[in-house]
């Protein structure tokens, strides 16, 4: 038996729905792509979608509609996957890290208003925050908004672990209060279109910005020309871009899984449960959900203290894979990866992640993980830790 830390969960009625495209006269965009993005739209409560071929892409064209340029800075968490710096490289900017939390794994709002302080007496304020709502839960917006405000940057959430999650009571990805919110779609994240993304905004310019640099910064609408058009046929490339747009069977994919989000991110709240419950009184830590956040719990992460639990992270991580669960990291702190260590950043700049690395292991977690399937890598746990 080999169990991995995640996987996608496809039914017949998704295949019916991909087959039906293909079948059909148009599989690039189109229609499919549309009605993907007025579906989110509506579930999650954003005025506008746009969808794109990756959550790297949307983080990109998202950082070039807010304007980041060539020296400007773009800060995010050390905990993430590498995209959420690297779209601000794309950009020409120069990359920052906040140290992360703890005990919520999220950015931390302390760590994130001395630095501003800092920042602000130099000149050297971000243009752009990138919060990352990590495994799937969501940073405390509220206080990352009122910083925004006052330090007058713009907020990019990375929400690629979080669709179906909710902050307040509302659904992460609503820019409630952030400038745009990004999804992955990607097969490991909560609904999948094999591979994709969205940006979402309640931004009129910001969404017609993101559509024009979905397709080469091209416009077909007469408005934005500079001049009339010279014909019917006439399109105007007005700004820089390339290819970043989906596929209309991927975006039916996305429909129909959308369809189940909330089913799928309830699964993963279910099992969740009976890990923490499963591993109550081993010294095991979990990743702290404050009140007024529901997590998708996208990944279960154990911290391995070794001194309390009495086994290393890497002896858990080995001891398991020998019985076949395949656990992972989340994530190698992205300013100790050998390019961003070229560019200055030593691992104790942000103590906290440094720490948070040695100790994480995220386990398997997803929704068709059937009950006998948990209970073997709970078991496998259980048989690592001294007794
Ligand atoms: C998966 C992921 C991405 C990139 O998503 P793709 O759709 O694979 O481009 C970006 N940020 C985070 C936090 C992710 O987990």
């Amino acid at each position: 038996m080999v169990i991995p830390y995640g996987r996608q969960d496809i039914t017949e009625e998704d295949i019916e729905s991909v087959a039906a495209v293909l079948r059909s006269d148009f599989i690039t965009q189109g229609a499919a792509v549309d009605r993907f993005e007025s579906d989110l739209v509506e579930k999650i409560g954003a005025d506008y979608c746009v969808a794109v071929n990756s959550a790297t892409s949307a983080l990109y064209l998202g950082c070039r509609a807010l304007g980041l340029a060539s020296g400007e800075y773009l800060w995010t968490s050390p905990i993430t996957f590498v995209a959420s710096a690297n779209c601000g490289l794309a950009c020409g900017a120069i990359i920052d890290f906040v140290d992360i939390n703890p005990n919520t794994f999220n950015i931390c709002c302390d760590a994130l208003e001395e630095k501003l302080e800092r920042a602000n007496k130099i000149g050297k304020l971000p243009k752009v925050l990138v919060v990352v709502q990590m495994a799937g839960a969501s940073c405390d917006m509220r206080r990352i908004r009122d910083l925004a405000d006052r330090y007058e940057f713009y907020i990019i959430e990375d929400a690629s672990h979080a669709i179906g999650g909710k902050f307040l009571g509302r659904y992460v990805g609503g820019c409630q209060f952030s400038d745009l919110s990004v999804f992955s779609f990607h097969p490991v994240k909560i609904i999948t279109t094999g591979e994709g993304g969205a940006v979402l905004t309640n931004n009129p310019k910001i969404a017609r910005e993101v559509e024009m640099l979905r397709s080469h910064g091209v416009t077909r609408d007469s408005s934005l020309m500079s001049g009339a058009p010279s014909g019917p046929w006439v399109y105007h490339q007005i700004d820089f871009s390339l290819n970043f747009r989906l596929t209309d069977f991927q975006a039916a994919l996305g429909s129909s899984q959308l369809k189940r989000l909330d089913y799928l991110v309830e699964k993963r709240n279910f099992l969740s449960d009976r890990y923490i419950n499963s591993f109550s009184e081993t010294g095991l830590e979990f990743q702290q959900i404050d009140d007024e956040v529901y997590s998708s719990f996208h990944l279960f992460i154990l911290k391995i203290d070794e001194k309390k639990v009495g086994v290393s992270r890497h002896e858990l991580y080995m001891h398991l894979k020998e019985l076949g669960v395949m656990a992972n990291v989340h994530y190698i702190p992205v300013h100790t990866q050998p390019f961003f260590s070229k560019k200055g950043f030593k691992p104790s700049d942000f103590p906290a992640s440094i720490d948070y690395y040695s100790k994480a292991l995220t386990i398997p977690l997803f929704p068709t993980m059937g009950i006998e399937a948990q209970d073997y890598v709970i078991n496998s746990v259980r048989s690592a830790l001294p007794r």
